[in-house]
């Protein structure tokens, strides 16, 4: 139930100030319409049902000027996620420090050998990386009925759906968070240029996507709609895109698929231009 969910009441009253501490504008005068700190920069990415957050911490070093945010409806999966991204945001500072203390240079370093590195509670080793995890949060939210309250119009650059719930039975199919009037939101928010990434293990959820987003006859692309909005990125465009690669091996879902030898069915759609009657 989302009963208990907050949401703010529209963009400019979001208070993202202690979600990205090391992004807040220094100037304390500046403050939003909820009387919150402002940050340097706009959240521009979005993962949509981010679950436990493999996404962002695989994005996070390759945008780290980029702020993402995971929205995910499960309390205590969200409670993971920001456990996770704080207890990686410490272990950055320990190997800076760590650094400072023996001289040693660890993002410029030539030689990974040297770079300090720390492990993890799983055993894990890591290095310092670009961002430091800072351009990465997460919140409570459900996507299918608040997204407008958090993100202005053209705000993002990329919103990801990864292995979304499938909700097999066709009365369930509501509950889907790729649909008709979900579609317009997400072209409310997207910029044009923006791109909307989408991967499933679920064929019938992947033609149920390539439905949503692509005019399935010349009669259907006469009438014109929302469809009119979105063009189908090539296989070499996705190919030559390193987020579809962190998409299609970094997430929870996807190493889960990965395990069981199932497949995986990527489609990513660029937000075009709103046409001239717009
Ligand atoms: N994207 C993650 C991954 O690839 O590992 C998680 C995939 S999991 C199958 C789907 C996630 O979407 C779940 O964590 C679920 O709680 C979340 N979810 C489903 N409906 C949602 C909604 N309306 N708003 C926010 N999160 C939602």
């Amino acid at each position: 139930s989302d009963h208990h969910l907050e949401y703010p009441i529209s963009p400019a009253h979001m208070d993202w100030s202690s979600h990205y501490p090391a992004f807040l504008d220094p100037d304390t005068s500046k403050t939003n319409l909820a009387g919150a700190r402002k940050l340097l920069k706009d959240v521009e990415v979005v993962d949509i049902g981010c679950g436990f957050g493999g996404l962002l911490v695989g994005l996070a070093p390759l945008l780290p000027e980029t702020l993402m945010v995971g929205m995910e409806i499960r309390t205590s999966v969200l409670e993971y996620v920001t456990s996770r991204i704080h207890a990686l945001r410490m272990q950055q500072q320990k190997l800076k420090s760590a650094a400072a203390g023996t001289g040693t240079t660890t993002q410029d370093s030539d030689n990974a050998a040297e770079q300090p590195a720390l492990e993890d509670e799983v055993g894990n080793t890591t290095a310092v990386v670009p961002g430091n995890y800072e351009n990465i949060s997460g919140i409570r939210a459900n996507t299918m009925k608040f997204l407008p309250n958090f993100f202005d119009h053209q705000q993002l650059s990329k919103i990801f759906v990864c292995f979304p719930d499938p909700h097999f039975k066709a009365r369930k199919h509501k509950a889907r968070i790729v649909s008709e009037s979900l579609n317009a939101e997400y072209a409310y928010v997207l910029r044009p240029g923006g791109l909307m990434y989408t991967i499933t293990d679920v064929e019938e959820y992947h033609y149920w996507v390539l439905r949503h987003f692509e005019y399935q006859s010349e009669e259907e692309k006469a009438k014109g709609g929302v469809k009119d909005l979105w063009e189908r990125l090539t296989d070499e465009e996705l190919a030559a895109d390193p987020c579809v690669h962190v998409m299609s091996v970094e997430t929870e879902e996807s190493k889960k698929v990965s395990r069981n030898n199932g497949n995986k069915y990527v489609a990513v759609f660029r937000r075009k231009a709103d046409p001239e009657w717009s």
